[in-house]
């Protein structure tokens, strides 16, 4: 048993030290990314699911090492948030979603709902809504069409902090979605307390069994009282067009999916934006 503890102990550590230390090159290649202007962001379209037009895009951080090629959010948001670099990080995308957004806009002569993810640790500063107020003018962008995604942990951390920054937040004109609603929490209570604009369906909902689409009563429900609370419902990961006409049929007011479009750099999301004007996508 001794030997055996022995052998598993030797097996697990140097898998540990390589993600240790795989975590600790991230977190110092990290510091150095936005002056190496590693940092892109792509856009991914949102459709309005009554009328079939694009209704606006979420900004999408995408970093692109010069040895470790690609690496997803899912494995550098983390170490930034641990690290505090999220600020620094969350605040150029916030800039740059405005000003490439606007400008964006600017071209196609077209209003579109540009949104941004912000974490947790961006709202713990005190200035917030100031920050968010001065990337709008160093954007000349119009704050009805600027939309915040937090998620529910996010709210829910410090119910007053997020009342009151919440409050600002609306005061500036600037829209707030709830994200990745019902992975959490989903305690209904506290959305009557916050001044909400959208829910954004966490895309787990959609994903299909064997039998359909699975929660159909549950998301069916879900719009009903989204709508009841005056939000609008987006659902995330629209993958399929069985998917997209249930949730027609359930009056969810948005989707945002690979059936759609995957998340673009900005001179594709434009490309895409120009041909479906121009009629030239079903
Ligand atoms: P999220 O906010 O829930 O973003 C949606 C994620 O789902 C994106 O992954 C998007 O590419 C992906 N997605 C979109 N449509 C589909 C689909 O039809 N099927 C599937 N399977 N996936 C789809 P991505 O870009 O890898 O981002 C992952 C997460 O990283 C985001 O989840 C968000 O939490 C975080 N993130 C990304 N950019 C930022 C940012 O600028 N700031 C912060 N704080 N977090 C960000
Ligand atoms: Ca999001
Ligand atoms: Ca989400
Ligand atoms: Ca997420």
């Amino acid at each position: 048993a001794k030997a055996a503890r022995r052998n598993a102990y030797r097996f697990f550590e140097p898998d540990m030290s390589v993600q240790v230390k795989t975590r600790m090159t991230l977190d110092v290649a990290l510091r150095h990314a936005l002056r190496r202007n590693e940092f892109a962001l792509h856009f991914q379209p949102r459709i309005n699911l009554q009328t079939l037009e694009i209704s606006g895009m979420e900004a999408l951080l995408r970093w692109k090492h010069p040895e470790f090629g690609t690496v997803p959010p899912a494995e550098f948001i983390g170490i930034a948030e641990e690290s505090g670099l999220i600020e620094t990080i969350g605040m150029w995308a916030l800039e740059e979603a405005c000003m490439q957004g606007a400008a964006l806009m600017r071209r196609l002569g077209r209003p579109l709902r540009i949104s941004v993810n912000v974490s947790a640790r961006q709202l713990q500063a005190p200035d917030f809504a100031d920050r968010v107020s001065a990337a709008l003018r160093a954007g000349a962008m119009d704050a009805q069409l600027l939309e915040l995604e937090l998620t529910e942990s996010t709210l829910i951390e410090d119910l007053d902090r997020s009342a009151s920054l919440l409050k600002e937040l609306k005061a500036l004109g600037v829209a707030i979605a709830v994200d990745d609603f019902g992975t959490g929490y989903s305690n209904l209570a506290y959305l009557r307390r916050f001044p909400l604009d959208v829910l954004k369906l966490d895309r787990s909902f959609l994903v299909q069994q064997d039998e359909g689409i699975s929660n159909v009563a549950f998301i069916k429900a879900f719009v009903d009282m989204a709508h009841a609370l005056g939000l609008a419902v987006v659902a995330e990961g629209v993958e399929s067009p069985e998917v997209l006409e249930f949730l027609c049929r359930t009056a969810c007011d948005e989707g945002q999916g690979y059936l759609f479009a995957e998340p673009m750099p900005v001179d594709a999301v434009e490309a895409y934006l120009s041909a479906w004007l121009a009629g030239a996508l079903p």
